[in-house]
């Protein structure tokens, strides 16, 4: 087994080679392969030249290198993504989290968890501005998505390398993993981690993320309940506001023939009117929706759906590899002008 740690660093100078002390005996002593990827998330304050000098002390670390800071969600993202073993651990470079938790988190995975996520019972920042918004967050955020959590915020998580493939972050939504993993068939684990107050650099955050985090929340919801059937959501919203139309347009109707009031002055006809555009509006929104997500898996080649196990087939099923249909698909591009407005099946049969 292959182990690939993930460290978004940015303005990190003072702790790196303090993480590489603590973190490198912790991953010696696990007796497996490893990899430390740390992605500079564009830091200004000489944390380039340290990484540099650590990959070069130790061909295990692997740096990348942002252009500009895109922030924490986008390096995790990246290396989610670049890593290359079979179980990802990621975590915070300012040794907030402890490295000696790493042991038993992969014990946890080794009992048949995908996922295993921290969470810092003890948490060491400040009260008012952190730890209670984080509180109420947290809590909102279970109740909203039914997934039962403390501490979303603990960046300190160990996953197998398919969960990480499989996932993509935006916005701030790298607290999310656990939920879009859980979305996507993982198994998920909260185990308790210890956590240590900030000894060097500052904080890169203050309260203003709580509501970036209320609104990443919102996606998150609409992703996991919606994204494959946005019609099952608009389309009831459409349908519920065609109706109002309707018993609206009944009401005037009635009106004018029972007590003679006068269609064109009865607000009602307006309800109607506008109640009937709201609805064609969120049809043609649930409409364009569905072809959204159309286009979003198939121009992928992706299912909507994730296999954990095949009986008596090749694990490669070529339906569900979607590496193979997209590198044919390359390869082709280079060759055949006409390959990009190729068929998928045509793909996955050259594949
Ligand atoms: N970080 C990053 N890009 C950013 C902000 C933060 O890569 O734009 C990294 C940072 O270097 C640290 C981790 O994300 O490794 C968590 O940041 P921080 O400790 O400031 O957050 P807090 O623990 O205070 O929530
Ligand atoms: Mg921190």
């Amino acid at each position: 087994m292959k182990l690939s740690i993930v460290v978004p660093v940015y303005n990190e100078v003072e702790t790196l080679p303090r993480l590489y002390d603590a973190l490198l005996p912790v991953l010696r002593g696990t007796g497996h392969e490893y990899e430390v990827l740390l992605i500079d998330d564009g830091s200004r304050d000489g944390s380039w030249d340290v990484l540099q000098e650590l990959a070069e002390k130790n061909s295990h670390i692997k740096v990348i290198r942002f252009r500009r800071n895109y922030g924490q969600t986008a390096a995790m993202n990246a290396g989610l993504h670049e890593a290359t073993g079979d179980v990802v651990v990621t975590m915070d470079a300012d040794l907030q989290n402890d490295p000696t938790d790493i042991p038993m988190m992969l014990a946890k995975l080794d009992e048949g968890y995908d996922l295993v996520h921290g969470w810092r019972k003890n948490r060491q920042d400040k009260a008012i501005s952190r730890k209670l918004p984080s509180k109420i967050a947290n809590w909102l955020i279970s109740r909203v998505t039914g997934f039962p959590i403390h501490d979303l915020g603990c960046t300190l998580k160990a996953m197998r390398s398919e969960i990480a493939e499989d996932i993509q972050l935006y916005g701030e939504m790298h607290r999310f993993i656990p939920i879009l993993a859980h979305w996507r068939g993982a198994r998920c684990a909260e185990v308790v981690t210890k956590h240590h107050a900030r000894q060097f650099g500052v904080s890169k955050y203050g309260i203003g993320r709580t509501f970036r985090v209320l609104l990443d929340l919102l996606t998150v919801k609409y992703l996991t309940s919606y994204m494959t059937s946005p019609m099952n959501l608009f389309g009831k919203f459409g349908l519920w506001s065609f109706t109002f139309a309707l018993i609206s347009c009944i009401a005037t109707i009635a009106m004018k023939m029972v007590g003679g009031v006068d269609m064109t002055g009865n607000p009602l006809l307006l309800l109607t009117v506008f109640a009937g555009f709201v609805g064609m509006q969120f049809l043609v929104l649930g409409m364009l929706g569905e072809q959204g997500v159309r286009t979003y898996y198939e121009s992928q080649g992706k299912t909507y759906y994730t296999v954990r196990t095949r009986l008596n087939m090749s694990e490669e099923s070529p339906l569900g590899e979607n590496d193979e249909v997209r590198h044919a698909l390359a390869v082709l591009a280079k060759h055949v002008p006409a390959a990009p407005s190729m068929k998928l099946h045509d793909a996955r049969r050259a594949a």
